[in-house]
């Protein structure tokens, strides 16, 4: 495992030895971590607007800021929540109890087989609610919150927007980033700020719409 994103595509050999690390993994990330100061500079700064948050994000980050619920569209899921392994059915349990159960029940880097938890319709595996396959299961509320982003979107297509764009690369792109340049590219009252380590510019079509930080975005934020 290089980094927590690799960790989550291990191929652990027993289901024992998956879910301490997942339970470990989804405890630091989830639910022991508080709001983060950049998280909460990004609040101040968007709680003054008309504003929508679309995020690949999995770890309840825009949530614990205080971001309402109804507008954040979490596209690739939540460390927060069990589904179906296969995807059998559309349901997504919260799983913080269950986790910290695990954690108190792991022992040598497993927890004890009776805590593996089966889905409750087809008796299978489950799995973390994360879009790593094609059984990512899309409940009730991720197409409340799609349809949510996508009235957004459209009510402000031809507006006066800045879309502020943090951290998002080309491993997903066609979620965030490609949209965005495109509805920048169709907008000309709209202005793209892209706060990117690694890859800061805009399409050379919106270069003159673009405002390119490549510095730490802790830092950036906080002196917006
Ligand atoms: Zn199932």
């Amino acid at each position: 495992m290089e980094d927590m994103y690799t960790s989550s595509f291990y191929p652990f050999k027993t289901e024992e030895e998956r879910w301490a690390y997942w339970a470990e993994h989804i405890s630091l990330n989830r639910y022991d971590t508080p709001a983060t100061q950049l998280y909460l500079d990004l609040f101040k700064l968007a709680k003054r607007k008309t504003y929508f948050v679309i995020t690949t994000n999995v770890d309840h980050q825009f949530y614990k800021a205080g971001f309402p619920v109804e507008k954040i569209f979490a596209v690739q899921g939540d460390y927060g929540f069990f589904q179906c392994a296969k995807g059998c059915h559309s349901k997504l349990y919260y799983n913080e109890d269950i986790v910290k159960d695990m954690l108190a029940q792991t022992v040598e880097c497993k927890i004890p087989m009776k805590l593996v938890p089966h889905c409750p319709v087809c008796g299978g595996l489950m799995d973390v609610n994360l879009r790593k396959d094609n059984y990512f299961v899309e409940d009730e509320a991720w197409y409340a919150a799609s349809n949510r982003y996508t009235a957004f979107v459209r009510e402000t297509t031809d507006k006066q927007v800045v879309y502020l764009e943090l951290g998002v690369g080309f491993n997903t792109p066609g979620i965030i980033r490609l949209p965005f340049e495109q509805m920048i590219y169709q907008n000309p009252n709209a202005i793209l700020i892209r706060i990117n380590s690694h890859q800061p510019h805009g399409a050379k079509e919106n270069s003159s719409k673009t405002i390119s930080f490549s510095e730490d975005m802790t830092k950036v934020l906080a002196a917006l």
